[in-house]
């Protein structure tokens, strides 16, 4: 099935076909090969310019792993991924490492924890430049012009510039992380769950902050998380992702207004809500998420599913439109009417 972006016309950035990324597991005396983790298992789907596009799913779901694919720090094992530059397709699933290095400056990524991602032994400065000295030729003035430019931008000011990142808060680190991100003028920005580490009061003010960035620079975000409130705020399309698999795609207006897949349905759900009068019912799922070494036959999420049938134990269903820009992988998705929360 050809999976297409947003808006139909416009001009895409990243396509990705069929993506497989397994890990080997070697076990026993002899270190024989044991089996693979099915960490990201055939996903396809298309990014256009200026979207954003959130990914969601439980931890261990394959969601950072198909991140650190696209940000090519990970070799796919099958797969294409397709990175659109100035209209030129670039085959990123078969670069070789300097022509990797020479891509890299536009696909940038935004680590989860900015108190590991940040080296304790390196200034901001130092930090922030480091990408700029290493793919450019300026000198150094320009170089420190740049940083400052870029440092204010994110919300810092000219003298934490030699500060150490053990001296900010959470939610400065993570500016720091943005501008370290973005000080090479990137196209596509991955963002790797970029709150979760973050105090809740300075959550908001990061997405905020991505907002503006998105607009003042012409960004386009994947954006991982595992929060659907940070997703509806954020995306203008979900991926729901559930033991290497995409289960549903679709607008996240469509997704949050009208679930088409079980799976989806009981992660709207789970979202808790302050007042006691718009409590909702919360969907409890039995057992845990699958094996990623030995996942179930037929429908991955069968196992845990209030709605299987004799055919969701044995056949996988394939991801199908089912509205326009709708796509969900479910044998019952068009019978259940299922119901969204907004
Ligand atoms: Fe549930 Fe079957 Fe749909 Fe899978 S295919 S989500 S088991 S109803």
């Amino acid at each position: 099935m050809k999976i297409t972006g947003l808006n139909a016309g416009c001009m895409k950035i990243l396509e990705v076909k069929n993506l497989k990324v397994y890990f080997p597991v070697y076990g026993g005396f002899l270190r024989r090969l044991k089996g693979y983790i099915r960490a990201v298992d055939n996903i396809s789907f298309s990014v256009d310019e200026g979207e954003v596009l959130g990914i969601v799913g439980e931890s261990g779901c394959g969601k950072s792993t198909l991140l650190k694919t696209l940000a090519l720090l990970l070799s796919p094992t099958e797969g294409e991924i397709f990175f659109y530059f100035e209209e030129n397709p670039i085959a990123l699933h078969s670069l070789d490492k300097s022509a990797r290095i020479s891509i890299r400056p536009q696909i940038q990524i935004v680590f989860q924890d900015p108190f590991s991602s940040l080296n304790p032994r390196m200034r901001v400065w130092n930090i922030i430049a480091e990408p700029l000295l290493l793919h450019s030729n300026l000198p150094k003035e320009k170089v420190k012009e740049k940083v400052v430019e870029i440092l204010e931008k994110v919300g810092l000011k000219e003298e934490h510039l030699y500060r150490y990142p053990h001296q900010f808060s959470g939610g400065q680190r993570q500016r720091i992380a943005i501008a370290r991100a973005l000080i090479l003028h990137p196209k596509l920005l991955l963002l790797d769950e970029p709150t979760s580490a973050l105090d809740v009061s300075v959550q908001a003010q990061i997405l905020n902050l991505l907002l503006e960035l998105k607009k003042s620079f012409h960004l386009t975000y994947i954006l991982v998380t595992h929060n659907m409130g940070v997703v509806r705020y954020m995306a203008e399309r979900i991926i729901i992702m559930y033991a290497g698999k995409c289960l549903e795609l679709g607008k996240t207006e469509d997704i949050f207004k009208k679930p088409f897949h079980p799976y989806t349905h009981a992660l709207l759900h789970s979202i808790p809500r302050l007042r006691k009068e718009n409590k909702r019912k919360v969907i409890l799922l039995p057992g845990e998420p699958p094996n990623p070494m030995n996942p179930p036959s037929g429908c991955p999420f069968h196992p845990r599913c209030p709605y299987k049938i004799e055919i969701c134990e044995k056949i996988s269903p394939d991801l199908q439109e089912i509205e326009k820009s709708s796509l969900v992988a479910c044998h019952r998705a068009e019978e259940l009417n299922l119901e969204g929360i907004f």
